[in-house]
């Protein structure tokens, strides 16, 4: 178990350190702000929407590693899902991160279960969630700007 600890580590620090699909989207039709101010985590997330799908999707921020990780996987995870599927996951990440899920469940959600870790710290479970609410929102063309509190 704590070899796997160790290499889930790693993935979340390599992620946090060299964040994929970082940066603006030029032409993103959803654009939204996050921001946890118990650990000062704020990004920008860029969706490209297209027919119900996730064409594309950017993000650029600031914060501890778990919330950069986390965005960054979820960008990878949800690049070319369906608008639905994206809604899915995030249903799923958020239960990894609260509660034990099961071993289908955890399958279905591949790389993104190495966050699952910060269910033990619930100041954690903010950062790595910012992202996916921000996600949530933009693709509910929700105006106010996404806060964790
Ligand atoms: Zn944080």
């Amino acid at each position: 178990m704590s070899e796997l600890r160790e290499l889930y580590q790693e993935l979340i620090l390599d992620h946090g350190r060299q964040p994929r699909n970082n940066g603006v989207l030029e032409d993103a039709n959803h654009i939204k702000e996050g921001y946890n101010p118990l650990c000062g985590d704020k990004l920008t997330l860029y969706i490209k929407e297209e027919n119900g799908l996730v064409q594309n999707i950017r993000f650029q921020g600031e914060g501890c590693a778990i919330s950069i990780a986390s965005a960054s996987m979820m960008t990878q995870a949800l690049k070319g899902k369906t608008i639905i599927e994206a809604k899915k996951i995030f249903e799923l990440f958020h239960q990894a991160v609260t509660e034990d899920l099961n071993d289908a469940d955890e399958k279905k959600l591949g790389k993104l279960i190495v966050l699952s870790g910060v269910k033990d710290f619930p100041m954690r479970v903010k950062c790595a969630t910012l992202a996916w609410h921000t996600m949530s929102a933009a693709l509910n063309n929700d105006a106010t700007i996404v806060s964790t509190e």
